[in-house]
């Protein structure tokens, strides 16, 4: 099931999305739409990130290939950053490039959106503790993450993540295309199964260090490719089984 979260009106709302149309129900938790639901034209409705996340735990250098590629070898734990909230942006919305970088790079990724509060989760338990997942684009300042050493500034620029389209409930994770494309152009092209830690272990390593509350995102590391972006460009996340998510970059007024 693939679950949008959008703006209609005045009101944030969250549907079903069955092919072009989206089907509207109050609660994202309850089992399906209640009493007569509203029908909306996906292409009518302005699309929101999915989730309104209290944080978006990043993990850094996951894919084999992208540490190969970096000439770096695989990190013996995963590496954790974090994206404040408020770099959260949703489909369509514009990457606002700040002026304060000469280099701004995309990473498309896979997000795990959580369910439920997770603790001390084992691997095999981490399954449950998931509502599903999406597409993100770690949009990053990397002259400043070169410059910095600390990763803080250069991921938490205001629109540094784009999340989205829309939660696809039902996935296994362990195996999927994943595809950036810049300007029509593909320029990262994976599959999830080159991780070095898949999503249950992921979701059990962080949750050893800090609580996942329902709606915190995971977003789980970037395959090769990465590269700059300039203003006015159009970058797309694809991933097989979830859809794609689109944006534009432009500099800050
Ligand atoms: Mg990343």
């Amino acid at each position: 099931m693939k679950i949008a979260r959008f703006e209609q009106g005045d009101a944030v709302r969250y549907g079903i999305v069955k092919g072009e149309t989206l089907v509207e129900f109050s609660d994202p938790g309850s089992t399906g739409p209640r009493g007569d639901p509203n029908v909306f034209a996906v292409s009518a409705v302005h699309l929101l990130a999915p989730t309104a996340p209290l944080k978006v735990v990043a993990v850094g250098l996951n894919y084999l290939d992208h540490a190969k590629e970096m000439g770096m070898e695989p990190p013996d734990e995963p590496i954790l950053f974090i994206k404040p909230s408020t770099s959260v942006i949703g489909p369509g919305d514009d990457i606002i490039m700040p002026k304060a970088s000469a280099r701004v790079d995309y990473e498309g990724e896979l997000a795990v959106v959580m369910g439920k509060r997770a603790k001390d989760v084992s691997v095999g338990d981490a399954k449950s503790h998931i509502f599903g997942y999406t597409c993100l684009n770690d949009v990053t300042a990397r002259d400043l993450q070169a410059k910095d050493v600390q990763f803080t500034r250069a991921k938490s620029f205001d629109t540094f993540c784009p999340i989205g389209p829309w939660v696809e409930t039902e996935l296994d994770p362990y195996a999927l295309a994943i595809e950036t494309r810049l300007n029509g152009k593909t320029v990262q092209s994976s599959s999830t199964a080159q991780m070095k830690w898949g999503v249950y272990e992921l979701v059990s390593f962080i949750s050893s260090v800090m609580t996942l509350l329902p709606g915190d995102v995971i977003a789980t590391g970037t395959p090769p490719g990465i590269g700059p972006m300039a203003p006015g460009d159009r970058v797309e996340v694809s991933i097989a089984g979830i859809g794609t998510l689109a944006n534009q970059t432009r500099t800050s007024t």
